[in-house]
């Protein structure tokens, strides 16, 4: 289906979503070859359950309406309510929804975590809008999708260009809506609030913080010093951020860095903090900043280092760079980051990669704690999160590793491998109904 065009300022580059729902049916189908998965429930995951696509008009600060196309994707929800992040790009549609949707199917059963997996968010370019414009549209968004989500039932998060401001919004809209009695139980609607606003603590760098861990577990598996080491980041937002700044406590060095607007590179480091107050002031572009030099976008993933973490869109390493790659890890914080192409040309190198579905797993694990948090009435103490997050993340990680070791299986099948198990087993145990 060609996205619809949701409103006048929006001018979309070609998506490359469709591949990515070619991409992940690919990824799952080779695992379910694997473990030879029960036909019918081959059938069952291979597509989602709802897709919900919402079109509302919003008044703009210069009195004008527009209309927008909104999107909710629930893939399964064989384990849980659906769970998944809100994304406000140009390049959200049904496609890019229905992918990112099956991902978090995976990624939540690979956790260990009571959830299925949705996904969705609206088709626009946040930065052409106020922030005034920007709440109206969430505003009116989460009226539009009523109780297509629901504490119990679909509960979103902040995914690109979503931030724990847009989550507050969407709860205090869905609250509003509710007879007075019940409010308060709707709290937990969206996770991923303001801490003030029944967030949680940590939950701000739960992601990149798991994208770290699961570095740190690889190189302890493999006695690897992360003291010294290199690494570049592509996306400086939420997760390339955190992630950057836990590796550089390690002693690892930042040495080019691309977002939405251009690439950077300092062979002798980038300092995180330093850049990330630079970024802010700058419209939240890193072109510019004084201790860097410019370098062309296409040879970022040339870049000579021993990591790279893809922490911005789907689709980025692919058969036309792969083979560029010198990084010998690949963290995936980003959904879908590396096509079935490139991956096998990276297979081939002998470069590791910590599929997405593991290595970002801590922001749906802290996710489930704000949830949870919220349903008991309980606040939780930072130290507390984030014991927990680790906890949990070593568990995942164990469990791909050792899977991964004992059936032969590249991290990424072995990782598939453990999630569909789980889904399987709750399928026969419960039957088909009626
Ligand atoms: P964000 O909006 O905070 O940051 C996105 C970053 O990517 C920005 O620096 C932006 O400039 C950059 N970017 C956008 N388009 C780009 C392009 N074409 N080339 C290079 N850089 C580009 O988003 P985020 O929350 O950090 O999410 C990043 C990725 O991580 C997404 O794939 C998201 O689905 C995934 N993820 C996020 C979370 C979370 O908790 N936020 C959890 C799991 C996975």
């Amino acid at each position: 289906m060609e996205p619809i065009l949701a409103n006048k300022k929006l001018k979309i580059k070609k998506p490359n979503a469709r591949n990515m729902v070619e991409n992940v049916l690919e990824q799952f189908n080779s695992a379910a070859d694997s473990i030879k998965l029960h036909p019918s429930i081959r059938k069952i995951l291979s597509i989602t359950n709802n897709e919900i696509i919402v079109h509302f008009p919003v008044k703009m600060d210069n009195g004008d309406v527009e209309i927008f196309t909104g999107y909710r994707v629930q893939h399964n929800n064989a384990l849980g309510p659906y769970k998944g992040g809100l994304r406000y790009h140009p390049t959200v549609d049904i496609d890019a929804a229905r992918a990112l949707a099956m991902w978090m199917t995976w990624k939540t059963s690979l956790a260990g975590l009571p959830y299925g997996g949705g996904k969705g968010g609206i088709q626009l370019d946040p930065s052409l809008y106020s922030q005034s414009e920007l709440e109206r549209i969430t505003r009116r968004f989460t009226y539009a999708l009523g109780d297509n989500i629901g504490p119990e039932y679909d509960i979103p998060a902040p995914d690109v260009n979503t931030s724990a401001q847009t989550m507050a919004w969407i709860a205090d809209t869905y609250m509003s809506a509710k007879p007075q009695t019940q409010r308060s139980m709707n709290q937990h609607v969206v996770t991923g609030k303001p801490v003030g606003s029944g967030g949680l603590e940590g939950r701000d760098r739960a992601t990149g913080y798991g994208v770290f861990l699961t570095i740190k577990f690889w190189a302890e598996k493999n006695k690897v010093n992360l003291k010294g080491k290199t690494f570049i980041v592509q996306g400086f937002g939420n997760v390339g951020y955190w992630a950057a700044l836990f590796l550089e406590k390690e002693g690892a060095k930042l040495t080019a860095v691309q977002d939405a607007f251009g690439s950077i590179k300092n062979a002798n480091g980038i300092g995180v903090d330093s850049l990330f107050n630079y970024m802010q002031s700058n419209k939240g572009s890193i072109v510019g900043y004084n201790d860097a030099t410019e370098m062309d976008n296409k040879d970022f993933f040339g870049t000579q280092c021993d990591i790279l973490i893809p922490a911005a869109l789907g689709n980025q390493i692919t058969e036309k760079n792969a083979a560029d790659i010198k990084a010998v890890l690949i963290a995936e914080g980003a959904n879908g980051p590396t096509n079935v192409e490139g991956e096998k040309i990276l297979l081939k190198k002998g470069v590791t990669i910590i599929p997405d579905i593991l290595c970002n797993s801590g922001g749906v694990i802290a996710s489930y704690f704000e949830w949870l948090q919220n349903r008991n009435g309980e606040l939780w103490q930072l130290e507390e999160v984030i014991l927990k997050l680790e906890k949990k993340m070593k568990e995942s990680f164990m469990k791909v590793y050792d899977y991964s070791k004992t059936k032969k299986l590249d991290f990424r099948t072995a990782a598939y491998c453990m999630a569909i198990l789980r889904i399987e087993k709750a399928y026969i145990q419960r039957g088909i109904f009626p």
